[in-house]
């Protein structure tokens, strides 16, 4: 039996995906059974690294989709269009889709998989999010009989990159990124990684999957690393912290889910702590199993193209196995119907360390304590660090404490006469 492919993009994914489906010795052999029928681009004179034969190129993307002979769609081109439309072309000609574009489906999730359970086609996207960690279909199976509290996840290769060399070196984040995008692993425009945009993408499709409930992606509070600052990083250090961009989603008290990215203060002992460089980890919390930690590449060609591969051939295998889907596998497909209430941030309980230059007087910190005091704000730790030229420098670490008190106090605290200024605030995990 064989499958024929359509791949829509040949840049790195896409090359690298390739690549393993034309060097099939020594790996799964339904392999063997997958043709590469067509494969779209937007420049046929581009050189590539991987070569097929003639009329398998084509930039007419809308003509794979409509083949009838084709039986999956394997969608790599990234961006939100063309990539939508074609996503959903392909569904309404019948045919299985494998996208590595968590763009889309944090934002299209909806659309495309009521489309997909009408169609009853698979849309599956192990590569959206860890790159080649297998993630996905651990959480929908192998996890799946679990109560989830949390997924905590370093979903973001770039920005972990930039906070591992700002720790590691005392450097400043302008000189890293500029020195990421010189080796690559930043984008010309950073701006999707470094302001968290990326991590909220991937953590809307994870919370969805842990949670069973569709989540608006644009209700997901998200900050980025841009005010992150050696100085910070050096007192979280000697505070016992790294600080890690983290994307985070859990059940709250209240029925609705806290969905979230920002830096955050980690504990050197916590296991998300020694994720370095560019890789991705996600530790899932849940009940009966406790806590397990997935670690891997969470980006490139040939990590990323492993999980769309392991993709093809899970619809290969279930297509071998019973010819056309009559009816989906409830245990690959989604079927989740109602939107997950969002809990408000002000209402999100969270530790917090805050940084304070305030003038050299008695008093500041008996002042701090007591406005904090009066808005339900428990103190943890409280450390003048040094001096900034005549300034003294104190940091305050919070319990946990509701945001929405935690920034009514800060408001009363930034009118006190002994306050300069509060260069910086952080959540604490
Ligand atoms: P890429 O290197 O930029 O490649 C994109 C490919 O799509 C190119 O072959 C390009 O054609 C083609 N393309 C884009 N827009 C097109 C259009 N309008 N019409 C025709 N062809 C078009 O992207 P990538 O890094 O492989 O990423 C692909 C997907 O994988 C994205 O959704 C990305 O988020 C996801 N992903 C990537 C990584 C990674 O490490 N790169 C990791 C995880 C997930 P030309 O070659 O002719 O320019």
């Amino acid at each position: 039996m064989a499958f024929n492919i359509g791949l829509l993009g040949l840049g790195t994914v896409g090359t690298s995906t390739a690549e393993i489906l034309l060097d099939t010795a020594g790996r799964n052999s339904l392999l063997k059974e997958i043709i590469i029928k067509q494969v779209g681009v937007s420049s046929l004179d581009k050189p590539r690294k991987v070569q097929f034969p003639s009329g398998v190129m084509t930039t007419d993307l809308e003509g794979i989709v409509n083949d009838p002979d084709i039986d999956i769609v394997v969608e790599l081109l990234g961006g939100l269009e063309p990539a939508r439309s074609l996503i959903l072309q392909a569904i309404a000609n019948g045919k299985h889709v494998v996208t590595a574009n968590k763009a889309v489906i944090a934002r299209y999730g909806d659309e495309i998989y009521t489309a997909a359970n009408k169609t009853k086609v698979y849309v599956l996207l192990e590569a959206a999010v860890g790159g080649g960690i297998p993630i996905i279909k651990p959480l929908k199976q192998s996890l799946g009989v679990n109560r989830i509290k949390r997924v905590t996840g370093i979903v973001n290769g770039t920005t972990n990159y930039i906070l591992t060399e700002m720790s590691a070196n005392g450097a400043d984040f302008a000189d890293v990124l500029a020195e990421a995008q010189k080796l690559g692993y930043a984008e010309a425009d950073p701006t999707a990684d470094i302001d968290g945009w990326d991590a909220a993408d991937k953590i809307a499709i994870l919370a969805t999957i842990a949670f069973g409930e569709r989540i608006k992606r644009e209700e997901i509070s998200c900050e980025g690393i841009r005010t992150i600052n050696a100085t910070d990083i050096s007192y979280a250090e000697q505070l016992g912290f790294v600080i890690k961009l983290l994307a985070i989603a859990q059940s709250s008290k209240s029925d609705s889910l806290e969905v979230r990215v920002h830096p955050t203060l980690v504990p050197k002992e916590h296991p998300l702590a020694s994720i370095n460089d560019v890789y991705n980890a996600i530790l899932v919390e849940g009940e009966p199993l406790g806590q397990v930690m997935f670690f891997g590449p969470g980006a490139g060609g040939g990590a990323t193209a492993s999980a769309v591969v392991s993709d093809i051939i899970n619809i290969a295998g279930i297509l071998k196995s019973s010819g056309k889907t009559t009816n989906l596998d409830p245990l690959l497909s989604c079927s989740h119907q109602h939107y997950a209430s969002l809990t408000p941030t002000e209402e999100i309980e969270t530790r917090f360390y805050v940084r304070f230059l305030c003038q050299d007087v008695p008093g500041v910190i008996g002042h701090l304590g007591t406005c904090f005091g009066e808005h339900q704000v428990s103190i943890e730790s409280v450390v003048q660090i040094g001096f900034k030229e005549e300034l003294a420098e104190i940091v305050v670490v919070t319990h946990n404490v509701q945001e929405g008190n935690f920034r009514k106090a800060l408001a009363e605290i930034k009118d006190l006469e002994a306050i300069d200024s509060i260069p910086n605030i952080i959540r604490v995990l």
